[in-house]
């Protein structure tokens, strides 16, 4: 059997850019996908029971980490047909009677709605959308090394240009992660439209990791590409990965579960873009004691569980601008999601749970099939919950957008037990692959001093590692660059550019 220089377990948006990066350094790369198709937490499907003409995004939906994230710049999904369309409202935050916290992506236009709160809004998002490329450095650095935390920010001054923006970030998420955050704005809207998008961790709020979720996605709704959706669904970033896999001597094969080290072909290194615990069963003999310890104490976190929608017509929001978001998040106000979503961590299901709603079709009319639509929602739930939770999605769309009822045609619920099913990755339906907690979001997967390498020649890479979740393919740019100098000794960087 010929000896591969790198195999990648698992095809999400990680482990392709992994494979992306070692084949364009002239490495030869297979990639082993468990599921049918590719792309894991990045694919745009038919859905079995729902209309056959619609096609769904499976897990992620929005992505304005597919323009700022230095990876995926680096690689330029718009130069390869990626069309990445933004809404001119980035997310909605739809409260009871008449009212609504919207963000635009022009930061003036929010700043005006949210009347009293607008220059406080203006205050804390202005200075971080206009440095978004020192602020997404941050966020989405490998929380180790220097020049890991300085992706994509260009020329010989990066260090001093990160200095102000870093100083801001940490000030702004140590106001918006603890007691003090109330104390910014007046209004329901302001308040709910910032904690809807901190509610991204299903964790308790508020919280530090919350607060870094928050300001980076808050940040980007104002900066260059918004919050974008790509046309087709989240599967052309798939495809645009693989197409450049392949064109560099690449390949994937699908229906290849990897469960024990001899499902692996032989090769110089293994890269796993799974949880720990699958790079532990798999590889855990190879690991010293001292880090498989640690992995073992890798904590997974609280769940979603998915409702995809088919519907007759938009969904009938009682502020009819809630339905020009890119993604609205229901939950009421800042006080409701803070009980829903305490009400989560203590394992229990909320009445009135936190929603991400995203209709696709408001940035891509392509994806109208003769008058109906798909919607992707989704509800925080407790890990593992086999619950069905169709109806109370639905109840809480309702509450805002009153005969929504009547223009659902077909769903289908993936209770958060079921997520493993089409995604190993999200055990219990932990869909960030790893609790969103602060000292999780920094050691991530362990404090080890590289958390990618685990063992000689076996790297993880998934949302496990830094900088966790999201569609942004740096978990497995960082782990490929590693495994280039340390396995190949290549020492020069493959170009990502088309
Ligand atoms: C419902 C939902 C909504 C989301 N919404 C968004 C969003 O709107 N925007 C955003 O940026 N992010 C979103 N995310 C998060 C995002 O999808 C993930 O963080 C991202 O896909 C992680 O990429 P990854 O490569 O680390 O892992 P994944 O994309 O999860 O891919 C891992 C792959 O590894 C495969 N695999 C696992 N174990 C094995 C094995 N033993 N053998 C072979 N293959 C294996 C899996 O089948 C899978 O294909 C969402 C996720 C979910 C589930």
């Amino acid at each position: 059997m010929t000896l591969l220089d790198a195999v990648v377990v698992g095809s999400g948006p990680n482990g392709l850019a992994a494979a992306v990066t070692l084949a364009r350094a002239g490495l030869g790369v297979r990639v082993l996908e468990a599921q049918p198709t590719v792309g894991g937490g990045a694919r745009t499907l038919p859905v079995a029971g729902l209309d056959d003409d619609l096609v769904f995004d499976l897990c992620s939906a929005v992505h304005p980490m597919a323009w700022a994230s230095p990876f995926l710049r680096a690689f330029d999904l718009p130069a390869r047909g990626v069309d990445l369309v933004a809404p001119d409202i980035a997310y909605a935050q739809p409260l009871d009677g008449d009212r609504a916290g919207l963000a635009y992506r022009d930061l003036d236009r929010t700043a005006e709605r949210l009347g009293p709160d607008g220059d406080a809004w203006r205050g804390l998002l202005g200075p971080l959308a206009a440095s978004w490329r020192q602020v997404t450095a941050l966020a989405l650095g490998d929380k180790r090394t220097p020049r890991g935390m300085l992706e994509g920010v260009p020329g010989r001054a990066a260090p001093a240009t990160m200095l102000r923006p870093g100083l801001r970030f940490g000030t702004a998420l140590l106001e918006q992660g603890g007691p003090r955050w109330d104390r910014r704005f007046l209004t329901d809207e302001a308040k709910a439209l910032l904690t809807g998008v901190a509610a991204h961790n299903i964790t308790p709020l508020p919280s530090l990791a919350g607060a870094g979720t928050a300001l980076l996605l808050a940040a980007l709704a104002h900066a260059d590409g918004g919050w974008a959706i790509p046309v087709g669904g989240s599967q052309a970033i798939t495809d645009a990965l693989v197409h450049d896999l392949e064109a560099h001597g690449g390949s994937v094969e699908t229906g290849r579960r990897v469960e024990a080290w001899s499902d692996l072909p032989p090769a110089r290194a293994v890269l796993f873009d799974t949880t720990p615990a699958t790079a532990l069963a798999v590889a855990g003999d190879r690991i010293g004691p001292a880090r498989r310890a640690a992995l073992r104490r890798f904590r997974y976190g609280n769940a979603a569980a998915k409702v995809d929608f088919v519907l007759s017509g938009p969904v009938p929001w009682r502020v009819p601008d809630v339905g020009r978001a890119s993604t609205v998040h229901v939950g009421g106000t800042r006080a409701e999601m803070v009980i829903a979503e305490d009400t989560v961590a203590h394992g229990l299901h909320a009445d009135q749970p936190v929603l991400l709603v995203s209709d696709p079709s408001v940035a891509d009319p392509g994806r109208l099939r003769g008058g109906l639509r798909p919607l992707w929602t989704y509800a925080h739930v407790p890990a593992g919950s086999p619950h069905d939770v169709t109806e109370e999605v639905t109840r809480q769309i309702e509450r805002f957008a009153p005969g929504f009822r009547d223009v659902v045609v077909a769903s289908r619920c993936v209770p958060a037990a079921q997520m493993e099913q089409h995604n190993q990755n999200y055990p219990g339906g932990d869909i960030s692959a790893g609790a969103a907690t602060m000292w999780q979001m920094v050691a991530r997967p362990t404090a080890a001093p590289d958390p990618y390498l685990l063992a000689e020649g076996v790297y993880l890479c998934s949302a496990s590692t830094p900088p966790g979740p999201g569609v942004h393919g740096m978990g497995g740019w960082h782990a490929a660059r590693r495994a280039l100098r340390r396995e190949f000794d290549v020492r020069t960087e493959p170009s990502l550019w088309p």
